[in-house]
């Protein structure tokens, strides 16, 4: 372990904070795939220094009561909407604008799962995704390379899924695995792409029991370990509880300066401080695939999350394909178009299929016209 010194960007307030921090050395981060690996920086998060500071615990609270609103005003809203809705217009209205920007390119899907593939339901063990959008994504990865990217541990998200031709990004990214059967898009024999944060699975098994017992004490709090991170999730809290179960994850985290906490829809979520999340797991599954200095990839990203911007700003910045946010309620986000729930996901691929479909159709047919041209032809 060593000392070093950092500048944190305060997430809520921009204010640039320098910390002194212990960080482990470069063999804490070996990886299955040999790669090199990502820098222990933490990011724009809660440093372990201030963690019991009340106002920090507050703004936790504020921060993922933002992103998971329980009452919506419907009058403020409408005005909202209608100038969110400008700049983030729907993906279904502009479907046609979409597929002909990704005209000559490859198509690249990545999805999130609880909020776009299917429901936020209260008990996480039951957020089960309908027949109906398992039969359009596996579709889907008929025609485009397909990765499922999520918060989850990837053999929970792949017991909701169950679709084996898919690229499986768990634990926000930390545990990536290819299609194990069934994928014309798979690249090499190695099942298991990556895994960068695997000296950190005895720390978060360590951080799941503590947060365990501590959180017995608050009523409907549920931990679930995702095996690279832990989710506390708030969904069936009461909301009067929540800065209380915060500071129960705070007083926790003090004891682990390697690990760093993020907010999400009526979650808080632990995980290692290495600088790797849903963007890094995005261009990671971008190079495997062959795409890494390509212009011709067109990647789209749809998620619902805070954690799901990582990877729309990527694909921000790397001017490639588009990010689509899940939402029914104006958010800042990075991502360029919207979609208001799941059903509208399901609607959006069942498009794009339809439509690669009857490009490969039309495709076909001016092949043979073409082929049938040149028979005639007098030699
Ligand atoms: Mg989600």
């Amino acid at each position: 372990m060593t000392k070093q010194n950092m500048v944190v960007a305060d997430a809520k307030t921009g204010i640039n904070v320098a910390i002194s921090m212990a960080v482990s050395g470069s063999s804490l981060f070996t990886t299955a795939a040999q790669r090199p690996p990502p820098a222990a920086v933490p990011g724009p998060y809660i440093t372990i220094s201030r963690i019991n500071n009340g106002a920090r615990i507050n703004a936790w609270v504020d921060s993922m009561r933002a992103s998971s609103p329980t009452r919506i005003k419907a009058s403020s809203l409408s005005d909202d909407q209608d100038s969110w809705i400008l700049h983030h217009p729907s993906a279904l209205d502009m479907f046609e604008q979409i597929t002909s920007a990704s005209k000559g390119k490859q198509i690249v899907m990545f999805l999130d799962y609880d909020g776009t593939l299917s429901p936020i339901v209260d008990d996480p063990d039951r957020a089960f995704m309908s027949e109906a959008m398992r039969a359009t994504v596996r579709k889907l990865a008929r025609y485009f390379p397909t990765a499922i990217v999520s918060g989850r541990c990837r053999d929970k998200v792949y017991s909701f899924v169950r679709l084996a031709e898919l690229y499986y990004a768990g634990s926000h990214g930390m545990d990536i695995k290819g299609p194990s059967k069934g994928s014309k898009y798979k690249k090499g024999a190695q099942a298991v792409l990556f895994q960068p944060a695997s000296e950190f699975l005895p720390m978060i098994d360590e951080v799941y029991k503590a947060l365990l017992e501590v959180t017995k004490s608050t009523p409907g709090a549920r931990v679930e370990n995702n095996k690279f991170c832990v989710s506390v999730h708030f969904r069936c809290v009461d909301e009067m509880k929540w800065s209380e179960l915060a500071k129960q994850v705070g007083a926790v985290l003090e004891d682990y300066p390697n690990l760093r906490l993020t907010q999400g829809r009526k979650v808080l979520e632990i995980r290692p401080t290495i600088k790797w999340d849903k963007g890094k797991a995005l261009e990671f599954l971008l190079e495997s695939l062959g795409y890494a200095n390509c212009t011709d990839v067109f990647p789209v990203y749809i998620g619902d999350d805070r954690s799901d911007e990582d990877a729309f700003k990527v694909l921000r910045e790397r001017g490639q394909g588009f990010g689509i946010l899940v939402s029914k309620i104006p958010k800042e986000t990075n991502a360029s178009y919207s979609l208001q729930e799941p059903s509208e996901v399901m609607a959006f691929l069942r498009r794009l299929v339809g439509w690669k479909r009857m490009s490969l159709r039309r495709q076909f047919r001016m092949r043979r016209r073409l082929e049938e041209i040149k028979v005639s032809l007098p030699n």
